[in-house]
């Protein structure tokens, strides 16, 4: 873990950059902590992300503010401004911590932005106020979503029960794990786009068999 910047060091950086032109000081909040969270570290445990965590929560002055695990499935992160706390889902960090943990620190950040736009201006979502503070954080062009394969743990995965075929071929264009609430008759006027022609009508819902059981 590389050691944070000390403070000479970041007062001779500004006065350089300032000199420079290249970062105009009007950028600081005057009275306001700056933006600076450590150096993102080789993690290899939910426990490893969690400290560094509090110590970005620190660093921030982000007086009162937790972080904690949750069982998303669908998300990756989470900020409450009204309990102060910052979540992830550690579905989604098990996952990831290996495979890209550059993923992992990005939606912490996301995250940070968050609490940093609500502490200091009082702003919620994913506005310029939020996008500010990414940047600040060093995100450059962060997003609402981010592109994420699926993280659900194979425990957790339910098999389709349904598919939705093609009454004469029998090709599948969709599965479900509830059956869609469609009459007959609605199903009839349904087609798949670009292929109507051989499709409208013939479209159909069928149970699919259970899979084997486990052993
Ligand atoms: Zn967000």
């Amino acid at each position: 873990m590389e050691p944070q910047s000390k403070p000479w060091e970041r007062l001779w950086r500004e006065l350089l950059e300032s000199a420079t032109g290249r970062a105009p000081a009007a950028q600081a909040e005057p009275g306001a902590p700056d933006c600076t969270v450590p150096q993102m570290t080789e993690w290899h445990s939910l426990a490893e992300v969690e400290a560094y965590a509090a110590a970005c929560l620190q660093s921030l002055q982000l007086a009162g503010w937790s972080f904690g695990w949750d069982r998303a499935l669908h998300r990756l992160g989470c900020c409450r401004f009204r309990e102060r706390r910052i979540t992830l889902s550690h579905y989604f960090v098990e996952a990831y911590l290996e495979k890209d943990r550059f993923q992992v620190w990005r939606t912490l950040l996301h995250e940070l932005a968050h609490a940093l736009a609500w502490e200091r201006r009082r702003h919620a979502g994913h506005g310029a106020i939020w996008r500010a503070y990414c940047r600040k954080l060093g995100l450059v062009d962060e997003t609402v979503t981010t592109p994420c394969d699926d993280f659900t743990p194979a425990r957790l995965q339910h098999p389709p029960r349904f598919a939705l075929v093609h009454a004469e071929t029998g090709e599948v264009f969709a599965t479900y794990r509830r059956a869609p609430r469609r009459t007959p008759a609605q199903w009839r006027r349904c087609y798949i786009p670009g292929r109507k022609d051989e499709t409208l009508g013939k479209l159909r819902v069928v149970p699919l068999p259970e899979p084997p059981a486990q052993g």
